[in-house]
């Protein structure tokens, strides 16, 4: 029988496959549909039973290639405005493509010195494009929810030691809750970070003062007071993802400090506008922060799987995640740094190179310019929309998010939730471009979010055409 691997010799002939449909591929992101509803009909001959025998790599790869790139959303395109999801740059994808390539085991320095070293170097020029002190701690995630869980469980490392306890020996038992206080603008997923290491979602307390969730400060600082110096974790908000508001970071470090508090912050997306003159206030105080959530796969545009946690005293990461007690592995410590002591990982990607290939081809210029395109793009929305008779802008444009709805004359305000809802449906029918809806206030409204390296304003202005197109044909419908 013939050995199926015996392909050794040819082990880059798939990978050419991948590149000849690469160009075409990325070429035509801004001319296709964001996703083709008839091409979901194609899924199915991907399924079936697991073959005994092979098809052999080129056959197995070209099937893969031939329906992928057709039935994929197409979200990396200019048009895919629905929740935060960013592209990819050239330069990002092709360093992902070089981690694939190299396939290195990017969590200790023995197995591979080039991710640690990697990983090292755009952790500090992410902090320093970020405006974060560079003497902060830091790892890279897969994401920004794996980044909560990485600053909380420093925060509940350091709130267990407050109480006398090593919580990563000795788990939660006879302890109180961790008290979690937040704003109304806290995205589920600290919730998540905060049920996967065992607090459960439900303990985080927010205080708002308006139905849009902005900080109640006052009522707060009542709660801080009433925990009689008991330590507690503080988590601000900057970027939220429906009117893209943020929580004022000075004023949550300055409670953090007056009581004694981990202020983790989450600004998953929003952590770009420091980048830019016109929206750096939005950040201000996160340098002040002991644990900062942000992401790579939304505005950095590199693509899944990419977030970033950074930690004030770097002390308290391996504690909360090293120390593994068996010999073979190697502990914490050192300048050979093993990136699996200080993160939830063990075995991990090197995530780092294309984070360093997107950084080092585009610099800190070239991303302050793109970030100040998708302030431009949104604003551009942000008037279009405010202009438009049949549409109604809910929130001022700050960042890159938009918040509005669909509000033609002679519809009744009751019945505008369900107009919109079948309008969010209708539009991704359709498939042009995307944007989803939400609950802002009551109100179902549409929110898209500019982060893609390729959205121009014509991206934005064919949102609106689309609109007005499926529209009034929902309205006529009772
Ligand atoms: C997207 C987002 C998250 C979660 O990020 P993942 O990378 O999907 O885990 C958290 N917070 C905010 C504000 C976000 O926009």
């Amino acid at each position: 029988m013939d050995d199926p691997f015996a392909e050794a010799g040819a082990a880059a002939a798939p990978l050419e496959l991948v590149l000849r449909a690469a160009g075409p591929y990325l070429d035509g992101l801004p001319d296709r549909r964001v996703h083709d509803r008839s091409a979901d009909a194609l899924l199915a001959e991907l399924d079936g039973p697991l073959p005994d025998r092979g098809d052999g790599a080129l056959a197995s790869v070209e099937r893969l290639l031939e329906i992928g790139t057709r039935a994929a959303t197409h979200s990396s395109g200019p048009r895919f405005f629905h929740l935060v999801v960013g592209g990819s740059t050239p330069a990002a994808m092709a360093g992902d493509w070089t981690t694939s390539l190299l396939d290195q085991a990017g969590g200790m320095w023995v197995a591979s010195p080039l991710a640690a070293q990697v990983e090292t170097t755009v952790l500090r020029w992410l902090k320093d494009l970020f405006g974060i002190p560079l003497s902060y701690g830091g790892v890279l995630t897969p994401s920004a929810t794996l980044a909560h869980v990485t600053g909380l469980a420093c925060a509940r490392t350091w709130w267990g030691e407050r109480h006398g306890v090593d919580v990563a020996s000795q788990g939660l038992a006879g302890l109180p809750p961790m008290p979690v206080f937040s704003s109304g603008l806290v995205h589920p997923s600290t919730r998540k970070a905060l049920q996967i290491l065992g607090h459960g979602r439900d303990t985080l307390r927010t205080f708002a003062r308006d139905d849009i969730g902005r900080i109640d400060l006052a009522a707060l600082e009542a709660a801080l007071a009433g925990l009689d110096g008991a330590p507690a974790v503080i988590v601000g908000n900057v970027g939220d993802v429906h009117g893209g508001d943020s929580d004022p970071i000075t004023d949550l470090a300055d409670l953090a400090a007056r009581y004694g508090c981990w202020l983790h912050v989450d600004a998953a997306f929003g952590m770009f506008a420091a980048l830019s003159p016109r929206t750096s206030h939005m950040t201000a105080g996160v340098e002040r922060a002991d644990s900062i959530t942000a992401d790579g796969h939304k505005w950095l545009n590199v693509p899944y799987e990419s977030g970033f946690s950074f930690i004030r005293d770097p002390a308290l990461q391996p504690r909360a995640f090293g120390d593994w007690g068996v010999p073979y592995l190697p502990e914490a410590g050192g300048d050979q740094v093993n990136y699996n002591t200080l993160g939830p990982e063990s075995s991990r990607r090197a995530r780092a190179l294309p984070i360093w290939a997107t950084l080092r081809a585009y610099g800190r210029d070239g991303y302050r310019e793109m970030v100040e395109r998708h302030l431009d793009v949104a604003a551009h929305l942000g008037v279009l929309i405010e202009q438009d008779p049949d549409l109604e802008l809910l929130a001022p444009v700050r960042l890159n998010i938009v918040c509005f709805r669909y509000r033609p004359a002679g519809v009744p305000e009751d019945r505008l939730n369900d107009l919109n809802t079948r309008l969010g449906e209708a539009l991704l029918a359709d498939g042009r471009v995307y944007a989803g809806t939400s609950t802002y206030r009551g109100m179902k409204v549409f929110r898209p979010a500019i982060v893609n390296w390729r959205t121009t304003p014509a991206d934005v202005e064919l949102l609106l055409q689309v609109l007005h197109e499926l529209g009034p044909t929902l309205v006529r419908e009772p």
